[in-house]
């Protein structure tokens, strides 16, 4: 029988066995709690039917528990010091694939034509580095990868963002762009103790499930995340004032007004307040009165 690696006394002694130290700066904070883990794999619903990508694998907690239910993990580790710890560990298992690189650089959807070919359902789950969560999630969703959820625990208060609703404090342009990919829920909090080294925040997990459409029909994508980026800029100015500084032309002060106007939405109003639905029907009405409007 393999070694349940998820418990202190476990971890120390492959930290010890390998003469292992953390990077703080790679967010490296390993999960030591069996129990924890196995809720995150049943909350992410694996099965052997289903393909597994993990991010940032550490020393191999919650690949170990992934591998037991997936067909095939593919975990992938930018700390080259882990993959032969994670090789040695892991040895038992042979539907895992380690590949070192950042997840950030790496070409995603030419590791999931090769390495899931035969898989239809393609999942992602990870305890994230802290410190690069939001590339991390934006960059999944952006590239429009053949994945179905993805399942994360992340910062706290970043979970709140992501989940947050229309006119709160925590409401903002990483909302907006999520909401427009997926349906995001945070499904429960994270005590610092399960963690060695102790992070210094809070943990959640969050589930994305990704949109086969987005819930908001626009002409230009592109046009419509810069239009949130835009609005959101500064938080205390107007949606008016935000997107004359940092997207309108200011000689079209007018037109903007106008167009602003033709779609009901006060130009005294916070981005904050409107919907992603509000700023869909915006950036049709923009894009309508063509690109002459845009700073050049
Ligand atoms: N999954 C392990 C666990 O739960 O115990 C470790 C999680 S730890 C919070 C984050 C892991 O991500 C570390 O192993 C770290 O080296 C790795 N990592 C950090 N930045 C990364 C990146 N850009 N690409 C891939 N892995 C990364």
């Amino acid at each position: 029988m393999v070694k349940n690696i998820s418990n202190k006394n476990e971890t120390q002694q492959i930290l010890r066995k390998f003469g292992f130290t953390f990077k703080k700066s790679l967010g490296q904070n390993f999960l030591i709690d069996s129990n924890l883990l196995n809720k995150i794999v049943h909350a992410a619903e694996i099965d052997h039917t289903i393909g597994v990508i993990e991010i940032g694998p550490g020393i191999g907690a919650l690949t170990q528990k992934l591998a037991e239910r997936a067909g095939k993990v593919v975990a992938i580790e930018i700390d080259q010091r882990l993959i032969p710890i994670l090789e040695e560990t892991l040895t038992d298992y042979q539907n895992i694939t380690f590949i070192h690189g950042d997840v950030l650089k790496l070409d995603l959807k030419q590791i999931i034509s090769k390495e899931f070919k035969n898989y239809s359902s393609i999942k992602v789950v990870a305890n994230l580095p802290y410190y690069v969560t939001s590339p991390i999630i934006i960059k999944l969703l952006e590239e429009k990868l053949e994945i179905n959820s993805i399942t994360v625990m992340i910062q706290k208060e970043v979970a709140e963002r992501i989940s947050a609703k229309p006119s709160t404090k925590e409401y903002n342009s990483l909302t907006l762009l999520m909401e427009y990919y997926a349906e995001s829920k945070v499904l429960f909090n994270i005590p610092k103790t399960v963690f060695i080294p102790k992070p210094n925040v809070d943990s959640s997990l969050l589930q994305l499930k990704i949109r086969d459409i987005p819930p908001v029909k626009v002409d230009d994508e592109s046009l419509l995340f810069k239009i949130i980026k835009a609005s959101f800029a500064q938080r205390r100015k107007t949606l008016f004032n935000n997107l004359l500084h940092n997207l309108i032309n200011k000689k079209n002060k007018k037109e903007l007004e106008e167009i602003l106007q033709d779609v009901n939405i006060e130009a005294e109003r916070r981005a904050e307040t409107l919907s992603l639905h509000e700023f869909a029907i915006l950036t049709n009405q923009i894009k309508k009165n063509s690109e002459k409007l845009m700073k050049s």
